[in-house]
């Protein structure tokens, strides 16, 4: 049986287009990008900066704001320890740190590192739509406040964050603001100019280019300084050390330059495949719901609530399926999602829980497949757990 891939929030498929832009600067610009002395070098310098300008564009930001990085672990990393680390070391007192407790790991993680270098970390719980109330927001920067990091678009259910009216109350307090916009960049509009962002982190991989890439925009007026986290050439700036994979960057760069084009259309048939989801669903009388139902989220990240179905053992079921127990990097655990958690749902209901992510490559034909497939599964799970009750 054909495996039909719907994780493309843990990664996508890199577009057909993005490796033939790849394919011949693998195999023959093999120059160091930084190598500026000879005619290689430069070409291998000139394909970073078109890339650098595509990401630019696809998010509002002029090319000398984009920060080439790893991906977005390490541009997470950069953006929240540097700016903290060089406003404590210009002796700025403000301690306080604040994100919200549906963030990805790597933002998380990093607000609690900085614990131990004397930051307060405020970690902000979430209503049931899985947005913070701003009230709450408000309530946190009223503590002098170094720093604020809000996802725009949350792996693991899609929910948009409102960073347009979060955003104003940070400013307001006189915090630097900074967005996880991996889910984000290239699935839905985002313009750091109108978002008012200090920082914001991009991974090639969730848009259809290549792992082990990624960037941080640093706004530059008003200017953002930051702290390094590598010592070294002082490439990028002097944010980050290390020569550049220029072919990678390149790859990202035509992965922002499609997803800027196409990203509305995309979302158009995202859409029609989640509602044919819901439907296929439905006629198979599935009872299922979809976590963070009343808020608004991308089409192409479902969190679907099986009924008394364990979320683990229906994947167990579905071999054919790549899906995911929310987000990829806790899956091998089997605690329930501290994301559905979060936002206030039962451990036992977030059990019941997983996550479709079909992408630009899904077809109607996977999606019908897909509930077929999804409806046997449960209709299977169901009898046995209801076998062992009564056993
Ligand atoms: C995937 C992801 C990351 C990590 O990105 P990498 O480029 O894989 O390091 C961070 N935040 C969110 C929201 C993600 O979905």
């Amino acid at each position: 049986m054909q495996e039909i891939y719907l994780d493309n929030a843990a990664s996508t498929p890199c577009d057909a287009r993005v490796m033939a832009v790849m394919a011949p600067l693998f195999a023959e610009e093999y120059a160091n990008p930084h190598s500026g002395t000879h005619a290689p070098g430069q070409r291998a310098a000139e394909a970073v900066q078109t890339a650098r300008a595509e990401i630019a564009a696809l998010i509002g930001a002029d090319p000398r704001e984009i920060i080439f990085t790893s991906g977005a672990t390490e541009a997470n990393n950069l953006a929240i320890k540097g700016a903290a680390r060089f406003r404590a070391r210009q002796g700025d007192g403000r301690k306080r740190i604040i994100t919200l407790a549906t963030e990805h790991k790597c933002v998380l993680e990093s607000v609690r590192d900085l614990a131990l270098e004397g930051f307060e970390p405020i970690i902000l719980g979430l209503d049931r739509n899985g947005h913070v109330d701003p009230d709450r927001l408000r309530e946190a920067l009223s503590v002098p406040t170094a720093l604020v990091s809000i996802m725009a678009v949350n792996n693991e259910t899609g929910i948009l964050q409102d960073l347009s009216v979060l955003s104003g109350l940070v400013k307001e307090a006189g915090a630097l603001l900074h967005s996880d916009l991996a889910q984000a960049a290239g699935k839905t509009g985002i313009d750091v100019k109108t978002l008012n962002l200090d920082l914001a982190s991009l991974s090639a991989h969730k848009m259809y280019g290549p792992k082990g890439v990624g960037a941080l925009f640093v706004r530059r007026r008003p200017r953002v300084r930051l702290e390094p986290l590598f010592s070294g050439g002082g490439q990028e700036r002097g944010l980050r050390s290390g020569t550049l994979p220029s072919t990678l960057v390149a790859g990202f760069g035509e992965a922002a330059r499609i997803a800027r084009k196409e990203w509305s259309a995309d979302n158009d048939r995202l859409a029609g495949l989640a509602a044919e989801l819901f439907h296929g669903l439905g006629t198979r009388q599935v009872a299922f719901s979809i976590n963070g139902e009343d808020a608004r989220r991308l089409p192409g990240i479902i969190s679907l609530r099986l009924h008394d179905a364990p979320a683990m053992k229906v994947i167990e079921a579905l071999p054919h399926l790549a899906l995911s127990i929310g987000s990829a990097c806790s899956s091998a655990d089997l605690t329930p999602s501290y994301v559905l958690t979060a936002m206030g749902m039962e451990p036992s209901e977030a059990a019941e829980s997983l996550r479709l992510s079909p992408g630009r490559f899904t077809t109607p034909a996977d999606i019908a497949r897909t509930a077929d497939l999804l409806a046997g599964a449960v209709q299977k799970v169901r009898a046995s757990t209801f076998a062992q009750k009564t056993d």
